[in-house]
């Protein structure tokens, strides 16, 4: 079972704008991988079809060979995104966030995976700050933190890296390369390809809305 499988992916939104125009490919378990792309290319709206948060307007995508539309709930499962935006619940501590989060997916007795994501992520002593008094990088953090509670095999980045400072990126690539030593399978998109040759095996490079390359990163270095 691939990781993922997007099949014709096709996205017309109510504008008439059609932001993917029939993207297909699979990404195999355990595999570090890139969606690369400039602004507007549809990355995030391909993802946002993978988190089942908007429909297709035709084709479709398996999380761990679950139809994110047929089998939405274990496709989401299968699945933890960290989206670009930074949002959270304004009342909410860091540990009350990710309880809230567990809540959501009908996680009960999380508590002890929730202490060892908020350990391994570096915001122990934040557990208890209020959200939305943290700093950006924080915040980061704990989006990416929000996107593990469930366990899933499969984690999707969102330019995880874009308006983050050096240090941060770096500590944030060694947490996300242990999840992928771990056995998850790891999507991330970027407009950088050095981030993504730095760090992925395979790279899919978008435009427009089309798949216009899908390979590994040293063949498609060397087209270059
Ligand atoms: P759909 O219901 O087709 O998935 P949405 O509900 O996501 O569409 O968006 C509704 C409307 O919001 C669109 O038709 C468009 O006019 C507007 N819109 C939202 N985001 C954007 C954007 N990034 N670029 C252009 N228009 C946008
Ligand atoms: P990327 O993540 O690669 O920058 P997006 O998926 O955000 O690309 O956007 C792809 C295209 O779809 C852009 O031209 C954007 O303006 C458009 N778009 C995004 N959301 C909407 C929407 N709700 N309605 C209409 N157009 C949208």
């Amino acid at each position: 079972t691939p990781a993922l499988r997007i099949q014709n992916a096709v996205k017309t939104y109510a504008n008439g704008f059609t932001a993917l125009k029939g993207v297909s490919f699979d990404v195999q378990q355990g595999e570090f991988f890139a969606l690369l792309g400039p602004n507007g290319a549809g990355k995030t709206t391909l993802i946002s079809a993978m988190a089942g948060l908007s429909r297709l307007t035709s084709g479709n995508i398996q999380v761990m060979g679950h139809d994110v539309v047929h089998d939405a709930y274990a496709a989401r499962m299968s699945l933890g995104v960290v989206p670009q935006e930074l949002v959270f619940d304004p009342f909410f501590s860091v540990r009350e966030a990710l309880q809230f989060q567990s809540g959501y997916f009908g996680l009960k007795n999380n508590d002890d995976w929730i202490d060892e994501i908020i350990v391994s992520l570096g915001l122990a002593d934040k557990a208890g700050t209020n959200t939305r008094n943290l700093s950006g990088g924080m915040k980061r953090r704990v989006m990416v933190a929000q996107a593990l509670v469930h366990r899933p095999p499969v984690i999707v980045l969102d330019e995880p890296t874009a308006g983050v400072d050096v240090e941060l990126r770096q500590s944030l690539w060694a947490f996300v390369e242990t999840l992928n030593r771990q056995g998850h399978t790891i999507v991330l998109t970027t407009h950088y390809l050095e981030e993504a040759q730095s760090l992925c095996s395979r790279i899919a490079m978008m435009k427009q809305g089309a798949l216009v390359a899908l390979d590994t990163t040293e063949h498609l270095l060397h087209a270059e």
